[in-house]
Order: structure tokens, then sequence, then C-alpha cells
């Protein structure tokens, strides 16, 4: 058996021609959705990130500023741009690109940026209406790509056994809230560094996100025959038969193409969802804002 591939370029591309119809309609309206994206330092894989958020803003019609710091900035230059951009009229979505320099505080950062402009949704307000099971904010990218993702296969959640690997801010906790909430509706388990029997837990699994960051982590005999797997992981492993010397790995084994029933590639399977959901939040706050001014 070989898994059906879970095509997040193909969702993608679905994503975003929805979000050109909604893109004109604002346009009608006057209003061309902004994002501002900042990077501070030289990391060259946040540095890919950051280019290929803002090629996407381009090919859509939605403006972007990108600003890019030195590596040794001061916490309170950084602090002043975001204030400034809070209080922006024409500006609908600040990101910054983590990871920030050690000598910066990210998450004290990143709670400066106003809720309504927050297109990571890791605000505390964000990720706290969806504690609450309230799924219609501002979502963190990553995980509310996967759920998109799913929906778009037609794979069915509810009553589902789903395993979360990871429970980081950004990613993990987020796709578990997503998972278990009102709609969604799986029975979710979130494993993490101490958990103990993860493959045994996995095996059980109708649904296995993995949100680790340990290169093919996940083995074909954790996988429960048909089960559907989506591989979060983005990491550069060392690679000597390849040019540049490295590839690029997920946290899942790619022998478990032949036990799942569905498998997300990387690249091209989680990645490019999370920049169309970032797409996505960016034009959904300039329509917020549109209908606020117009009450
Ligand atoms: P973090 O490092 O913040 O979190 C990793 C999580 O994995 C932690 O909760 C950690 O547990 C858990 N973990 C580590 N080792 C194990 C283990 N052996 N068994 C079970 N759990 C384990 O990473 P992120 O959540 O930010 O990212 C995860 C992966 O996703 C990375 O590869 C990252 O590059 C990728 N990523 C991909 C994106 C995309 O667009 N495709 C976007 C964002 C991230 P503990 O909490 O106990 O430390």
């Amino acid at each position: 058996m070989s898994a059906q591939r879970l095509d997040g370029k193909a969702c993608a591309a679905e994503v975003e021609r929805a979000l050109a119809k909604r893109i004109a309609a604002l346009s009608d309206d006057g209003i061309v959705p902004h994002l501002a994206v900042i990077i501070v330092g030289d990391d060259p894989a946040s540095h890919v990130y950051v280019n290929s958020k803002v090629r996407t803003c381009e090919r859509l019609g939605i403006r972007s500023t990108h600003i890019e710091l030195p590596a040794d900035t001061d916490e309170a230059v950084l602090k002043d741009h975001v204030e400034k951009m809070n209080h922006q009229d024409d500006l609908h979505g600040i990101l910054i690109q983590s990871p920030l320099p050690s000598h910066m505080d990210e998450e004290a950062i990143t709670d400066m940026i106003h809720p309504s402009k927050d297109v990571d949704g890791f605000h505390p307000q964000n990720l706290g209406r969806l504690v609450q099971g309230r799924v219609d904010g501002l979502l963190p990218c990553t995980p509310s790509g996967v759920m998109r993702m799913l929906d778009w296969a037609g794979i069915e959640l509810a009553g589902k056994r789903a395993v979360v690997l990871g429970r980081s801010r950004i990613v993990g906790m987020p796709a578990a809230l997503l998972l278990a909430a009102r709609g969604a509706d799986a029975t979710v388990t979130v494993a993490h560094s101490k958990t103990e029997s993860v493959e045994t837990i996995c095996s059980e699994a109708d649904i296995i996100v993995a949100a680790v960051g340990r290169p093919e982590m996940v083995q074909a005999s954790w996988v429960k025959p048909g089960a559907v797997v989506v591989d979060v992981g983005i990491n550069r492993v060392d690679d000597a038969s390849r040019e540049r010397g490295w590839r690029l790995a997920g946290d899942v084994d790619p022998a478990v193409e032949d036990v799942a029933g569905w498998l997300s590639p990387v690249p091209g399977g989680v990645g490019p969802m999370t920049i169309a959901m970032l797409m996505e939040n960016t034009v959904r706050s300039a329509e917020l804002r549109r209908d606020l001014g117009s009450e």
C-alpha cells in the first residue's frame, strides 16, 4: 500500500484562488491588505521563509513591508517598530519572524502586537479564544493549515483518535486544541519529550500530527495501517550526496508511506499551507477592520 499524498501545495493554491476574490472585493472598497514582516539577524532559513512570504504577498496583491534589522539590534528598537505599526491605520498584519536573537524576549515582543494585527495567531488573546473553543479568530498559521488540508482531503476527524507529537505554543498545542474543538471532534493525545511509550501511543492513532523537530523520528512500525500522518517537521540534515551538502527532512520516516493511508510530503505539505493561512489571516484582518469602519 502506498499512502495518498496530502498535497499542501495544491490545497494552498485553492486557498489562494479564494483569497484573490476577497482581495478584489476589498479593493472595490479602496482597501489593500497590508502585511509587515520584521526579521532580525541573518539566520539563512529565516530569510528563505520571509522571502517566500513576501513573494506570496506580491503574487496575491497583498502589500508587504519588509523590515530587516541587524542581529545586534536593541530590543527597544524592535519594540518601537511594533508600537508604531500597531497604530498604523493602513497596516493589517504584523509578523515577527522567529527565532529572534537570544538577547530578545520573543514572547514579550509578540505579546505587544495588537491582537487584531496578530496574523501569526500567537497573542495570548487569540490563543485564549482558541482555548475557549472559539475558532473564528486569528488562528496560528501552521496548525490551522494542517486542519484546512485535512478538511480539503475530505478526512473525517469526528470520533477519531489523534496524537499530536509536540506541545509548542506555535504548533503542537494549538494543533491539539483545533483537533479537539467542536466541529472537528477528534479525541486527542498530546505527546512530548517526557512521554513514555510514544510508539505504542502512535500505533493506536487514526491521525498523527508530528511536530517535534526530530528528523524522521516517526517510524513505519509506529503507524497503524491506513492512518493519516501529517508531517510538520522541517529539518536540515547532512547529506554528502547532495551538492549543497544537506537535504530537508520531515519528522516522519519516508518508509511510513508504505503503511499510512495519507501522508503529507516535506517539502510541499504543511509548509505551503502555513503561508496560505498567513495570507488568509491578513485578508481577514483587513476585512474585520473594514467591517468595523462601516458599522
Ligand atoms: P519546538 O522545538 O518548539 O517543540 C518541539 C516539541 O517536540 C516539544 O514540545 C518537545 O517536547 C517535543 N519533543 C521533542 N522530542 C520529542 C520526542 N522524542 N518525543 C515526543 N515529543 C518530543 O518546535 P516547533 O513546535 O516550533 O516545531 C516543530 C517542527 O515543526 C520543527 O521541525 C519545525 O521546523 C517545524 N515547523 C514547521 C512549520 C511549517 O510551516 N511546516 C512551521 C513551524 C515549525 P518538550 O515540550 O517536552 O520539550
